[in-house]
């Protein structure tokens, strides 16, 4: 079973002019309450335990879901005074037969994975994992530093800084977790728990790059509207680019590896014509082959900050990539994920599909791109630049282009 805590019981000053007689999470967005979106997208990802924690005015909550969701299994927990985010966690958590839990504020929509948000939070043995998003200018929100293995150092208070990793309010949680450490009945899970226990409790994070919304904030309900009304939510139908990396986003050093971020230099078409192709897909991976880790030449740590680097100059010129994936395996490994194999892509889908792989996009600019794509069913462009001459002609791509300013010519002709 999957269950998931979603804390709606905030009292929602800040919208009361706005919506003056209903809890934040029955607020109008694009026709529907915004608990509307919020169950969609949790039913999408196969979560079936809804614990509600609710306080201020429950009945309109307990009567929407029961009206809405009758055939789902759903729990209440009422507060019938305020115990702060910790308190409402805690006493939800008493509901729960698993062993790890999500938890998410009724008043916020950042539709990630919870398949790969798993995987990761069990995989690092967190007790506690923070969904974050990368965020240019966070000055309303703080910021968390974390190491190379995805572990929180520190939280960092709102900050005049350019870019950061802010707490979207999306955790996963080990169900146990307060039955050690003993906790009042009211407190902050924010501060209390997260910035103060840092050294109790094992907390860490998992990037996403989905959009994020707090209708909290008037600016966000606002936009909300537009955004909600625009999208299809229920789309089944989701579209995937996977992007190579060396000779693709950045320049080939033929004969070697990128080994520092001095070394890394971006083609130039991928500032100028790359984000307007990268916006027609749900999601963008970067699938490389990086046997420079296998052969030592680099460690992972500094391929993890070439790429965090990479992230941040192609977030500037609009290009979010979802994830990652690299095989860091020699050839002689034989390996499943080093293409021409397809398990880097099997994981992708994995973490983030289904997809419609037949509408779904490879870019590569070698042989081993191009078979990978094939094998698995995508559309293969193979990119063509001055060191792969010889390439393509046994794999024979859906499509050749010298410069991403032809994608859009693709994108036409695909009808995406
Ligand atoms: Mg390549
Ligand atoms: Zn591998």
């Amino acid at each position: 079973m999957r269950e998931a805590i979603i804390l709606a019981g905030g009292l929602g000053t800040r919208l009361r002019h706005l919506v003056p007689d209903l809890p934040k999470a029955l607020a109008p967005v694009a026709g529907h309450p915004f608990l509307h979106y919020l169950m969609t997208y949790l039913l999408e990802q196969n979560v079936d335990h809804f614990i509600f924690s609710i306080g201020y005015k429950k009945e309109a909550i307990i009567e929407f879901v029961n009206r809405n969701f009758q055939h789902l299994k759903c729990s209440f927990v009422e507060e019938d005074s305020p115990l702060g985010t910790g308190g409402a966690i805690k006493s939800a958590l008493k509901y729960t037969s698993e062993d790890l839990v999500f938890v998410l504020n009724a008043d916020t929509y950042f539709p990630i994975s919870l398949n790969y948000f798993e995987a990761e939070c069990r995989r690092n043995k967190f007790q506690i994992s923070i969904a974050s998003k990368l965020m240019e200018k966070p000055y309303r929100y703080g910021t968390l530093d974390v190491d190379h293995n995805q572990r929180v150092l520190q939280f960092k208070e709102k900050a005049e800084i350019s870019s950061g990793f802010i707490n979207a309010g999306v955790y996963a949680l080990r169900t146990n977790l307060f039955e050690e450490e003993k906790m009042p009945e009211v407190f902050s899970f924010e501060k209390d728990v997260l910035e103060k226990k840092l050294d109790l409790f094992s907390i860490g994070s998992s990037k996403f790059e989905e959009f994020f919304i707090d209708i909290g904030i008037e600016e966000d309900f606002i936009r909300a509207q537009s955004l909600f009304k625009n999208m299809n939510i229920n789309s089944k139908n989701k579209r995937a680019l996977f992007l190579d990396r060396d000779g693709v986003i950045n320049t080939l050093i033929p004969n070697d590896y990128v080994k520092t971020w001095s070394e890394f230099k971006f083609c130039d078409d991928v500032f100028l014509h790359l984000a307007d192709f990268t916006k027609r897909f749900d999601f963008v991976f970067v699938i490389t082959n990086q046997q420079c880790i296998g052969k030592k030449i680099i460690t992972s740590d500094t391929l993890d900050r070439i790429h965090d680097m990479m992230l941040i100059e192609l977030k500037s010129v609009g290009v979010i990539l979802n994830k990652i994936y690299y095989c860091p395996h020699v050839t002689a490994e034989n390996c499943d994920c080093r293409k021409p194999k397809t398990g880097m892509l099997k994981q992708a889908v994995e973490d983030f599909g289904p997809f419609d792989i037949q509408n779904s996009v490879f870019i590569g600019d070698s042989d081993s791109d191009i078979q990978a794509a094939k094998e698995f069913g995508l559309i293969s462009i193979g990119k063509r630049h001055d060191k792969n001459h010889d390439a393509f002609i046994k794999t024979n791509p859906n499509y050749v282009i010298e410069n991403f300013s032809s994608l859009k010519t693709i994108a036409k002709e695909i009808k995406i």
